[in-house]
């Protein structure tokens, strides 16, 4: 059996006494090392490491080394991507400066203990404890292997990231597939025998919360901002908590179904085409790629594969023969060459399931209309 490493990271609130000049020794040092870099236009980290490490260690001798590994580590990583960002002429800056209260841990510096919710870090003092604040859904990674870690420091506190891995068995893949189609406010996903359709309501929370928080910027005081920042966190919580649940009932159908393979749209072509700047900007808002990551690791972690394929067109174009579909009534789309007849959101999956057969040359669909059920629950 094929297996494949799932990596996922969970964010823990931590409470504890971490020494403020922790983070602004880090911050110093990091900043230096950015120094170099850029001056230096150095992106390897061994090089960076090699050539600064001895002098830093000498600087700062409280600190435990490995933090000046870590930060080389970040620094190569932030000059790389504020390179990549001034070549294609989208910084003014001369060089890169790091103002975030984060610090990036390896297995030296933390330890982690599930099972009392507790963590490790090194500081310039000795080992400091502190207490992991968890919910429910911590609780999956009791099974997994931690692996890098940062702690940030926040208006609020501190919190623990932490990127744990899993190794998973995955099936053979056959023709048992099902394909997903995100749109903006519903998801609808299935096979050729059944296609369900679950209302996400993300749209009305997104405009819901842009109104909010244009409303607050129009007459916007300094003492509002963390107002603005507490606004964006609880709209990303709601619409990723929508997601989770929309997923998880997808996965449930799969299984059901014996489903070995989940098709996704390859949505990268259609994101670059130029858009108009209204939809563009409701487009961007709308974090697709976040939804297909969360039923990609969904459904690996239980044995499936996930594939995808080139979305261009699958909402207008027949699955049966390719030609373009006209609109016909309200939800309809009908094929003038064939005759093919039916649901908009159905055409899409049929299309991405045609377009996953064609791809591994298995047999082809012949698509007929589809039963359909609105409103969520599925028995097929
Ligand atoms: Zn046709």
């Amino acid at each position: 059996m094929p297996v494949e490493t799932i990596k996922l990271t969970a964010t823990f609130k931590v409470d504890g006494q971490i020494p403020e000049s922790l983070f602004s020794t880090y911050n110093e040092i990091l900043n230096n090392l950015i120094d170099y870099a850029s001056i230096k236009n150095i992106t390897s980290f061994k090089r960076l490491r090699m050539e600064r490490y001895h002098e830093l260690r000498m600087k700062y001798q409280n600190i435990p080394s490995h933090y000046i590994y870590t930060a080389c580590q970040m620094a190569c990583s932030i000059y790389k991507s504020f390179r990549k960002l001034k070549r294609r002429g989208l910084v003014r800056a001369e060089k890169p400066v790091f103002k975030k209260q984060t610090i990036m841990l390896d297995g030296h510096l933390f330890n982690l203990d599930l099972e009392n919710w507790e963590a490790t870090i090194a500081t310039e003092n000795g080992r400091v404890k502190l207490k992991l604040l968890h919910g429910t859904y911590h609780e999956k990674f009791k099974q997994m292997k931690p692996g890098q870690a940062w702690l940030l420091k926040k208006d609020d506190g501190f919190y623990l990231k932490v990127v744990f891995s899993r190794t998973v068995g995955i099936v053979e893949p056959d023709e048992k597939a099902m394909a997903v189609d995100i749109n903006e406010n519903n998801v609808v996903f299935g096979s050729e025998e059944c296609i369900s359709i679950v209302r996400t309501g993300e749209r009305v929370i997104r405009t819901a919360y842009f109104l909010k928080r244009r409303r607050l910027q129009s007459r916007l005081r300094l003492n509002e901002k963390p107002l603005l920042a507490k606004y964006r966190d609880r709209e990303r919580r709601r619409i990723e908590d929508i997601y989770h649940k929309v997923a998880n009932e997808m996965i449930v159908v799969a299984k059901k179904t014996g489903t070995s393979v989940v098709v996704l749209e390859d949505l990268r072509n259609i994101r670059r085409k130029k858009r108009s700047r209204a939809l563009n900007g409701r487009l961007n808002r709308w974090s697709f790629r976040r939804f297909q990551s969360i039923v990609e690791y969904k459904a690996k972690l239980a044995g499936m594969n996930v594939v995808y394929v080139d979305a261009r067109g699958t909402s207008s174009l027949c699955p049966a023969c390719g030609e373009k579909l006209s609109p016909n009534g309200h939800r309809l789309m009908r094929c003038q060459k064939c005759g093919l007849e039916g649901d908009r959101d159905a055409i899409a999956v049929l299309n991405l399931l045609q377009r996953y057969k064609m791809d591994v040359g298995a047999s082809s669909v012949h698509p007929e209309s589809p039963p359909m059920k609105r409103g969520g629950k599925t028995q097929c």
